[in-house]
Parts: structure tokens; C-alpha cells; sequence
């Protein structure tokens, strides 16, 4: 598709959304995030050409949430392997995002890495690589390596705290997985590397630049990025499409057709394998914690060129 044509295009969904009747909800369950401005918006769409196309609030850096799951597969992947797949399944939950009951019948063993259970293994993963100390800033390195300017890409302390404080669910699927013997770090330190994971900020640019190597089989564009297996992209992908949107990710892969991950922050990483890596954001969401919005601009995009994995070239 012609640039200008894609430049045009998500001008057209942004202002469409921009006087959409339904904004969606705010997340309660984590204080700062209840206070963001309802009208954000921002679309980010990076070709494998290297053009970046932006509109709305696309250089304004949120909360990404979720979307850090992402990258957190990926690290250990790249620093595991396969072992990880022994405390961790590749299934769909069907259950939402925070659920607890499927750890009890599946003694401990979270069907997929982008549920809250799958990623606090994660993240008590990353903790016994890397230890204690150097877990946080080897994440925060990481993702910062995957972007060309990282100002902004940071993690929001007060919101890691704030979440440690009330993050009640998420310390009791740790404390089940730990009576299971599936979580071997201290709870605090991996309620806390978790946490800080979410917490970490960018803007809908540096998420598009960040999915980079997702679109590219494991080829990064940064010279202080090393590339990812495409072993491990291929991966990172099958999951994002069965498992990216907790339980709405089938109506997600019906509408839209992408592998795709949320975060309640209400942003959205969407790769076109080897055409183009999207970043949405709107803060509001809907029943299954996704962005209504992002979700409705990425559909909108997506017929208008084609870029659906369904569709047939
Ligand atoms: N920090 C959030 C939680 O653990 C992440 C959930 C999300 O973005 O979907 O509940």
C-alpha cells in the first residue's frame, strides 16, 4: 500500500475515533490508571521499510502493561529454551486475564505465558537468571535496546509501587504457584520484578519500533539490539494470535487477524509478519479488559488494507 495511503488512512480511523459514542472503561483495579485522560489516542504503524507513520497522541508514552509479557517470553526464551514449556503451557486460558481457578485443577501449571499466573512464572524465571539484582535492569535494557531513541521508556516507580499495594489477586496466584512448587523466588521480589515489568512506559512509536524483530523473523534495526531466533519470533507470535487478548483473543483474531497483545493501559501491539508492526492506544476498555477503541481502529485498518494473516495475497 502506497504510504501516503497508510498516512491518510489512520488520519481517517483516528478522527472517526476521536467521536466514537463508546470510549470503554478505565481500569480501577490499579489507581494511576483510573485518572488517564479517556480521549487519548494515538495510532503508530512501522513498515519493514523502515517508514513510520503516526497520528493522534502516538508520541506520548503510557502505561504499557501486558504488552510487557511480550517481551518478557522473549528474554526467556532467548535465555531458557524449551525448559520453560515444563512450567508453563502454550494453550488459550478462556478465562480472564487475572483468573485463579484453572491453577487449582492444573496443579500450579499456567496454561499460557500472557495470563497473569504464566507471566509471574515469567518473571520468577528471569529472577533465578539473572538474580535478584540485575533482573529489573536487564528487562528494562532489553526492551530499551529494541527502541532507537529511548527517553521516556522507563519504569513509572509509582505505579509499580501502587500496583505491589493492591495487587492482591496477582500476590495470590504467586503464593498458589509457589504452594505448587512452580514459583522458586521469594514472592515479594517476584510480585515486584512482575509489577515493575508492567510498569514500564513508552509511547505507541517506541512500541511499533519495539515489535520490529516480531515483524522481521527475529531481525532487529538497533545497533544495541542483538537479533532474537526466529525460533523464538515464531513462537512469540502463535502465542500473541491464541493467547494475546485473554479471553476475548478469539474475537480479536476473527476481527482483526493479527497476532496481538493488550495491556490495560489500553495499548495494543499488533505485527503483520513481514509487512508492518502497529502500536494503538486508547485508554478505555472493554469487558475483557482490551482497548475498545484500539481494538475497533486496528479492525478498521486492517480491512481497508488487507493485512489480515487470512487473507489470502
Ligand atoms: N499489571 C496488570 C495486572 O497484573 C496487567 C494486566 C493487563 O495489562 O492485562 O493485573
Amino acid at each position: 500500500m502506497p504510504q501516503s495511503d497508510i498516512a491518510m488512512l489512520i488520519e481517517t480511523i483516528a478522527l472517526d475515533m476521536r467521536s466514537a459514542p463508546e470510549r470503554g472503561v478505565l481500569p480501577t483495579y490499579i489507581p494511576p490508571l483510573a485518572d488517564v485522560d479517556p480521549d487519548k489516542f494515538g495510532i503508530a504503524v512501522l513498515e519493514a521499510n523502515g517508514r513510520m507513520h503516526l497520528t493522534g497522541d502516538a508520541n506520548e508514552p503510557f502505561s504499557i502493561q501486558s504488552i510487557s509479557k511480550v517481551y518478557a517470553l522473549t528474554m526467556a526464551l532467548e535465555t531458557i529454551g524449551a525448559p520453560i514449556w515444563s512450567r508453563v503451557r502454550q494453550e488459550p486460558s478462556g478465562n480472564p486475564f487475572n483468573s485463579i481457578m484453572q491453577l487449582e485443577s492444573e496443579r500450579g501449571i499456567p496454561r499460557n505465558p500472557f495470563i497473569n499466573a504464566g507471566a509471574l512464572v515469567i518473571s520468577d524465571i528471569l529472577l533465578s537468571h539473572f538474580g535478584a539484582a540485575d533482573a529489573r535492569r536487564a528487562f528494562l535494557a532489553f526492551v530499551r535496546s529494541l527502541v532507537a531513541k529511548t527517553s521516556g521508556v522507563r519504569y513509572d516507580e509509582s505505579l509499580a509501587r501502587q500496583e505491589y499495594e493492591t495487587g492482591f489477586r496477582n500476590a495470590a496466584l504467586a503464593n498458589d504457584m509457589r504452594n505448587f512448587g512452580n514459583i522458586q523466588n521469594l514472592i515479594p521480589s517476584v510480585l515486584r520484578q512482575y509489577f515493575h515489568q508492567c510498569a514500564i512506559t513508552m509511547t505507541c512509536r517506541q512500541l511499533a519500533e519495539s515489535g520490529r524483530f516480531l515483524m522481521m523473523g527475529g531481525r532487529v534495526a538497533t545497533e544495541t539490539a542483538q537479533s532474537v531466533s526466529a525460533r523464538t519470533t515464531q513462537t512469540v507470535l502463535a502465542l500473541m494470535m491464541l493467547c494475546g487478548h485473554y479471553d476475548g483473543s478469539g474475537s480479536f483474531a476473527v476481527q482483526v487477524g493479527l497476532p496481538g497483545k493488550s495491556g490495560v493501559g489500553g495499548g495494543i501491539l499488533a505485527i503483520v509478519p513481514g509487512i508492518a508492526s502497529i502500536a494503538v492506544w486508547s485508554p478505555g476498555l472493554n469487558a475483557q479488559g482490551n482497548s475498545l477503541l484500539g481494538t475497533a481502529a486496528l479492525t478498521r485498518l486492517v480491512h481497508a488494507t488487507g493485512w489480515s494473516v487470512f487473507t489470502p495475497p
